[in-house]
């Protein structure tokens, strides 16, 4: 059992590490790539910068300091967190076990620009199988995505739906589908529903009547995490307070994944602001075991 647990190796999450390790708590870092500043070739405005450096280098560099100071860093993407007697984290390479855990997953959701999901949108549009799976119990459900998420995402609603298809959009199928599950690649052009979602539509005119769209493109992005451990969202940004701390007691968030400001500068900085919450919190823990 790992007293932190950060999902998310940007500055958000690297900058709570140094601090929560510093403290003497055992930290794990979870990432599953560098983020968004692997797409940021030239960095000039944070504070130190003699010269300007890329992002990839600036992640790097604070990856070793992290190292250096005893955090663990594992490359994984979580699928799930869930609560007993301290957190679980389910990944695509392991499972991990913390008292308190940081969101620090970078902005946005992964969705797709496509006439009448945003209408639908909690109408038969879903982005959370363990949040949503038992409304559509017996009923027919499509999974849009093509990736290890879309499958987890699968995994929780074969045993409940009466059947579910998986959705590539356009892609050639890039997974193993389960047995029995039907993949559709043809791209599509809407969901539709008047009320509530009643089928799509594909660009070749044909359509597919379903009860459910559950959204898993790419990976788990910080909002689908933050509902499935219970915590409040507001559209695509967690909530917090001004510890950083969401409604769930032990799990917090910082950086892009919170909204505001989106820069580095932030990130940090509230990173080390989650990262005092998490010490006070994970102390009490200890104290009271
Ligand atoms: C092209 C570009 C240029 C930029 N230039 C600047 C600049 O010059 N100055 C500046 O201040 N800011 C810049 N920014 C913004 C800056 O990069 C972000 O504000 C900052 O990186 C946010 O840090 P973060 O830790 O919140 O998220 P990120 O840096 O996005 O890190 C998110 C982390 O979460 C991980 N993750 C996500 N989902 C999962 C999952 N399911 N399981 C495991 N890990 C997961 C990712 O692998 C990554 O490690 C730029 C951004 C871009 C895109």
């Amino acid at each position: 059992m790992y007293d932190v647990a950060i999902i998310g190796s940007g500055p958000a999450g690297l900058s709570a590490a140094l601090y929560t390790s510093r403290a003497n708590l055992k930290t794990l870092v979870i990432g599953k790539d560098r983020g968004a500043l692997e797409k940021a070739d030239r960095i000039e405005n944070y504070f130190g910068m003699a010269e300007p450096i890329s992002g990839c280098e600036l992640v790097e560099n604070t990856r070793t300091q992290a190292r250096n100071l005893g955090v663990e860093l594992i490359e994984d993407e979580i699928f799930h967190i869930s609560w007993e007697n301290g957190f679980q984290l389910e990944g695509k390479e392991g499972a991990y076990e913390a008292n308190a855990v940081l969101l620090a997953t970078g902005t946005g959701r992964q969705t797709v620009k496509l006439k009448g999901i945003q209408e639908l949108e909690g109408k038969g549009v879903s982005y959370c199988a363990i949040c949503d799976a038992f409304f559509y119990r017996g009923r027919q459900v499509a999974i849009l995505g093509n990736g290890e998420y879309a499958l987890h995402e699968m995994s929780q609603l074969l045993p409940v739906v009466q059947s579910a298809v998986l959705l590539t959009n356009g892609e050639p199928l890039k997974v193993q589908a389960p047995e029995g599950v039907q993949v559709i690649e043809t791209s599509l052009a809407s969901v539709d529903g008047q009320e509530y979602v009643e089928g799509v539509t594909f660009t070749d005119g044909t359509s597919l009547a379903v009860d459910g769209v559950f959204i898993a493109m790419g990976s788990a992005g910080a909002a689908e995490l933050a509902r499935k451990a219970g915590a409040m969202i507001n559209g695509r940004h967690i909530q917090v307070n001004e510890g950083m701390e969401t409604n769930i007691p032990g799990l917090y968030a910082a950086g892009d994944c919170i909204g505001g400001l989106l820069q580095i500068s932030t990130a940090v900085g509230e990173g080390a602001k989650a990262a005092m919450s998490m010490i006070k919190f994970v102390r009490t823990v200890q104290k009271s075991s």
